[in-house]
């Protein structure tokens, strides 16, 4: 069909033009559907599901008669839940007027960015990064700056290196973090944060905090930055029912902040998304109060198949293991086999119909890397990460 009328540029450049870092897993997808068995290491979901008394309770709210539209700030139930469970775990001061319950993490990053960034604006981000981030910030008409982070520090961002992009930028709004991080696995320590919030004051930025795996965490601690002093005021932090609960098809997430912002978050949800299903809410409220160790046995498996990957990757040396801290990936450095993340990915999809995610999709600090989802049953994930092993020796 022709279209007479040209589209918004926002819409037909959102991707920033070339791929859009998807390209093997929509070949995968492909031999998928044509066949062909694949070990899908691409994509960050649990390989189960959501737990069935979760569902129960989904289903027991339905019938119940929650699937009229819900509040739009999300229902005071979750708000609350939400804020408690904050307040626990950072100590900040929390309550449902902090909390704007979203569509997903997803819709939380957009809405944080709509709130901070007006068009035009800069909206600093740190490479590697989760792929869609780009594309949001071009979503809300922001121009998207990437401040690369180097395998060589294990990916932790440098407060100098975003100083002195925001200097170099000049009208730069917000900085987007994300610790536990995807694709690296890294967790921010405690003088990365501290660093990052000097910044965040010395150039009056908010800083948006990506949080959406903050119960998967293998080594070191969560810090989420809004707890450290004089942050409260200019930290957003992104959260999701997602990967903490094994909900990621249930779309439930949040942003926190100071209820100034929160409040004008509110009319905009009114405009955009019309808030999340009542009986999601309902559920996702039922979930969050089962507790640490529900949320301890979900991410129990990537830490299992993370000491497998490091007993396997000890066994060779063509491929190199990014430390994961945290997260469900592991970032693996194969820059030994001279080629780039890309071919890489290609050539074992081709080879041995082994499906992984290419460094350069999450940005040019990750060339010459992979990211190695952790979400096949162990054996499975063992048998792939040797086969990979191999066929990387084997190109050195
Ligand atoms: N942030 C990061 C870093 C992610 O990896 C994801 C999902 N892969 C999201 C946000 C969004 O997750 P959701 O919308 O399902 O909450």
């Amino acid at each position: 069909m022709t279209i007479h009328t040209p589209m918004s540029k926002r819409i037909t450049t959102l991707t920033g033009g070339g791929s859009d870092g998807w390209d093997v897993f929509i070949k995968a997808r492909k031999l998928i559907a044509a066949g062909t068995p694949v070990t899908e290491l691409t994509i960050g979901e649990h390989d189960i599901r959501t737990a069935a008394p979760i569902l129960q309770d989904m289903h027991r709210a339905a019938m119940g008669g929650h699937t009229g539209y819900a509040m739009v700030p999300g229902i005071d139930a979750l708000r609350d839940t939400v804020a408690k469970r904050t307040q626990e775990r950072t100590g900040v001061p929390t309550t449902r007027d902090n909390v704007l319950i979203t569509p997903g993490g997803q819709s939380a990053l957009f809405a944080a960015h709509a709130a901070t960034c007006d068009p035009g604006d800069t909206a600093l981000y740190l490479d590697p990064y989760y792929a869609t981030y780009p594309g949001t910030l071009r979503g809300v008409s922001a121009i998207p700056h990437a401040i690369k982070t180097r395998a060589e520090d294990a990916f932790q961002p440098r407060a100098s290196d975003i100083d002195a992009a925001a200097r170099a930028t000049q009208n730069a709004k917000s900085l987007l973090i994300n610790s536990p991080n995807n694709p690296t696995g890294t967790v921010y320590s405690q003088a990365t944060m501290e660093g990052i919030a000097e910044v965040c004051q010395s150039h009056g930025l908010w800083l948006i905090s990506d949080e959406v795996y903050d119960t998967q965490v293998w080594e070191g601690t969560h810090l989420s930055p809004r707890a450290l002093p004089d942050m409260a005021g200019r930290t957003l932090v992104v959260g999701s029912m997602s990967k903490s609960h094994a909900m990621t098809g249930s779309r439930c997430g949040w942003l926190i902040g100071p209820a100034e912002i929160i409040d004008h978050l509110i009319t905009f949800a009114t405009h955009t998304t019309y808030g999340v299903p009542g009986f999601i809410q309902d559920a996702s409220v039922f979930a969050l109060n089962q507790g640490t160790a529900f949320e301890a046995e979900i991410a129990a498996p990537f830490e299992r198949r993370r000491a497998l990957a490091r007993d396997v990757l000890a066994q060779q040396n063509a491929v190199g293991l990014i430390p994961a801290q945290g997260a469900m990936y592991l970032m693996l450095d194969i820059r030994a086999t001279g080629m780039s993340g890309n071919d890489f990915a290609n050539a074992l999809l081709d080879t041995h119909h082994i499906a992984v995610m290419p460094g350069e999709s999450f940005g040019e600090a990750a060339a010459g890397h992979i990211r190695v989802a952790m979400t096949i049953e162990d054996a499975a994930f063992e048998t792939a990460l040797k086969t990979l092993c191999d066929f990387a020796e084997t190109l050195t």
